[in-house]
């Protein structure tokens, strides 16, 4: 028997993570010792949700048909007792025993052993299943978790929805959708690529697959910088490419909105309550903003200074979004003074009325501060100052990674310790290949709070999803499209 790791004392982070019975980690792993794991098998859950062995059971048909054990109710165990998403469970020649505080929980419980189960050996076809006898009791230091994932044209909607459903089983609970130029709404359709794809019916049906395997779809805007949705080095605009009749709306060369029309603030109120509709109206509602260069360029905007024009802009977006129940996400970059020594070597793109800006600026806006380097000022990356910064002047402020791999569990760490509001995974043009396993699987541990297992094969985890959606087309396998580039047997 091999024991992983016992955790010390987390910080307190939430109402809900609070306080008195500070949670621990703990995994036991009986290295090669299996048990059944098939319809013998009974799994006794204790949840005080009822709809959790409901769930429970359906899923279990869903991932092993007849070989699907049986779920019954039982007593509950160890279980961190303030933390709404912690769950224990015992694994041994008596069956499966599962305790948790929701239906969260028991999700997160039920990945946590479908990613260790294995089919039984010695058969043609799987005859079942075997799960290694363990003790888990496990829970999240940080309560919001999330990936960031951009809907290109390029990327197929099926690897889209792999990585959702991937999400959910690493157990991030929250992923926000991006969908460049590829919304296809009915208000403006304008606004989107003739060949957009994320339809109303798609989002929905995204929407409540999302539901049900515990992650919520959050929307996204670029309502400032990044209007083109469209990366600025290929200078391509989803809406003035093919519509320029609504040049109006943008400063001149299109990468911003024009915040002083104010046809502008109409447009994106009306794109948000759409777009924020088919989503379920989820609690929060992501208003992009970064990297506004070249914002102000055109004649009318000069006439305000752009700190008063900025802040009406981001206010009014976020009061909006109150009114719907939700609050705004927004990058952070334009909100840190570019030449202010203090955040030497951290990503900040503002001007110099940052400042004045962050101290008018909405504390309903959630900031989330992208940072995508490795070593921050002090070498080891335990010091985040942008991020403290923000949570001192009140604000939620979530951290954003990329494939800064090194920082990600120290930069968790920091969010626990200034009480942040979570942790958000990015992953642009990069969910492919390695970076993808990599910002996934050492992002979902550094969100979760837990240390890199290698009992738990990302691979495996893939394939798992791609035989959810019953995959059956070459391309949608595997975390790349092809294994050679097309081109190469061109001539
Ligand atoms: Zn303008």
């Amino acid at each position: 028997m091999k024991t992983f790791v016992r955790f010390a004392r987390y910080a307190v982070i939430t109402a809900c993570f609070a306080a008195s019975a500070a949670p621990t980690q703990t995994f036991k792993i009986e290295k090669g010792q299996y048990v059944p794991f098939d319809a013998t098998t009974t799994v006794s859950l204790a949840c005080p949700d009822p709809a959790a062995a409901k769930w429970l059971q359906a899923h279990y048909k869903e991932w092993y048909g007849d070989y699907a054990p049986k779920v019954t109710t039982g007593p509950s165990f160890v279980v961190p007792p303030e933390n709404s998403e912690g769950y224990a469970a015992i694994v041994d020649e008596t069956g499966v025993k599962i305790s948790a505080n929701t239906l969260a929980g028991t999700r997160w419980a039920s990945y946590t052993l479908r990613q260790l189960a294995i089919a039984k050996r010695g058969t043609f076809k799987t005859e079942g299943y075997i799960l290694p006898k363990l003790t888990i009791e496990d829970c999240p230091h940080l309560a919001f978790r999330a990936v960031h994932l951009c809907w290109f044209p390029e990327v197929r909607p099926q690897q889209m929805e792999r990585a959702i459903r991937l999400a959910a089983l690493l157990k991030f609970n929250y992923a926000i959708i991006e969908p460049w130029g590829m919304y296809k709404s009915e208000k403006h359709p304008w606004w989107s690529w003739p060949q957009a794809n994320l339809t109303k019916s798609e989002v929905k049906r995204l929407v409540a697959l999302g539901k049900d395997i515990g992650i919520t779809l959050i929307p996204q805007i670029n309502c400032y910088g990044h209007a083109s949705a469209s990366r600025g080095c290929t200078i391509k605009h989803s809406a003035l490419d093919i519509h320029p009749e609504y040049a109006p709306l943008y400063e001149p060369d299109g990468w911003c909105w024009c915040l002083s029309n104010p046809e502008t603030q109409r447009v994106l109120r009306e794109l948000i309550a759409e777009m924020h509709e088919d989503f379920g109206n989820p609690p929060y509602f992501h208003i992009g903003c970064d990297e506004a260069f070249g914002a102000q360029s055109c004649p009318a905007c000069v006439k305000t200074p752009h700190g008063e024009l900025a802040l009406k802009h981001f206010n009014g977006l976020s009061a909006f979004l109150k009114t719907r129940g939700a609050r705004a996400m927004m990058w952070h970059d334009m909100l840190l003074e570019k030449s202010d020594p203090r955040w030497a070597g951290f990503i900040k793109f503002g001007r110099k009325e940052a400042s004045s800006i962050l101290a008018g600026l909405s504390k309903d806006i959630i900031i989330c501060d992208w940072q995508y380097w490795d070593k921050t000022k002090d070498k080891d990356g335990k010091d985040w100052p942008t991020m403290t910064y923000f949570a001192d002047k009140g604000f939620s402020v979530a951290g954003c990674p990329w494939m800064n791999y090194k920082a990600m569990m120290p930069m968790a760490k920091h969010l626990v310790k200034i009480n942040g509001f979570g942790f958000i995974e990015t992953t642009w043009h990069r969910l492919r290949g390695k970076d993808w396993e990599n910002m996934y699987k050492l992002g979902a541990y550094a969100a979760w709070g837990s240390p890199v297992s290698h009992d738990v094969s990302f691979q495996r985890s893939l394939r798992l999803v791609g035989n959810d959606m019953k995959v059956t087309d070459y391309l949608d396998t595997g975390y790349l499209n092809n294994q050679v580039p097309p081109a190469w047997w061109a001539n």
